[in-house]
């Protein structure tokens, strides 16, 4: 990759899944890595293996529910690489459950997480971008972002939000590109925590019959970022091919 195709990008949720599967991808392809989440071990792990294919790769903590959380991670990045290219926007949890369960805590969990973190990961970067002239947000949605099925009422709606906010700020911004990408199922770690049994388990059955791997998530999140700086690539549904 040319110098000037080199970008830094930052990843939330890159210690599984989709977020992991990223961050390898982009890595591999000479990009500069800036990594985050809670599980930090996990970070290191991933960082140290990608550093030794030749990468250029940091981390740092990260809980997107925590302003100040994101706003340092922001600040670092920009002191290890000088700049913020792109943002990836792809922490997120989906504890599911039906709302007559009233489940509050997981909804707060949901909207703290899926959609605050979001907005706080956005607020951490836009000064940068808006000083550079240039940046890119990659926002990960979801099919749950375009359709609603029982127990997801509230994973959907924070789903959704992430599209609006996506497309507002596409609207406002000619700087700064914007794209959505919205898996359908693929193998991660988003079933193993929280929700109600039955849905966990409805949830993870369905996962193992049908699910794609991260790294098609992955591919579709590295597409919009190697588009020329001209092309916004807005969104990317990408599911698998026997999901309805
Ligand atoms: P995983 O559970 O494997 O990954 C979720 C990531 O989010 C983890 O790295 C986790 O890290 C991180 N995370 C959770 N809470 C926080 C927090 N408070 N602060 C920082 N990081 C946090 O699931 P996926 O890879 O599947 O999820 C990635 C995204 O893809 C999510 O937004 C999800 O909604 C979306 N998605 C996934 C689909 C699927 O079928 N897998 C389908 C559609 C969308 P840690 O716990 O270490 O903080």
């Amino acid at each position: 990759m040319s110098a000037a195709g080199r970008k830094t990008i930052l990843v939330t949720g890159a210690s599984s899944g989709i977020g992991e599967a990223t961050a390898r991808r982009l890595a591999q392809a000479g990009h500069r890595v800036f990594l985050g989440a809670r599980r930090t071990e996990r970070l290191a792990a991933l960082a140290a293996e990608l550093r030794e294919g030749g990468a250029d790769v940091a981390h740092r903590a990260l809980d997107v529910t925590d302003l100040a959380s994101v706003q340092e991670f922001a600040s670092a990045a920009l002191e290890r690489f000088g700049g913020i290219d792109v943002l990836v926007n792809n922490a997120g949890v989906m504890p599911l459950s039906p709302v007559a369960d009233l489940r509050i805590d997981e909804w707060n969990q949901m909207i703290d997480v899926n959609l605050r973190g979001v907005l706080h990961g956005i607020a951490a970067v836009l000064p940068t971008m808006r000083r550079q002239g240039s940046g890119h947000v990659v926002n990960v949605s979801s099919v749950a972002g375009h359709r609603v099925d029982p127990t997801a009422a509230v994973y959907s709606a924070t789903k959704f939000a992430v599209r609006a906010i996506s497309e507002g700020l596409r609207q406002e911004t000619t700087d700064i590109r914007v794209t959505v990408v919205s898996p359908g199922f693929t193998h991660s770690e988003l079933t193993y925590r929280g929700g109600n049994h039955e849905a966990r388990q409805a949830a993870r059955s369905a996962a193992e019959h049908l699910a794609i791997p991260a790294s098609a998530i992955a591919e579709a999140i590295a597409f919009a970022v190697d588009q020329p700086s001209t092309v916004d690539v807005n969104e990317l549904v990408v599911r698998p091919t026997a999901q309805t």
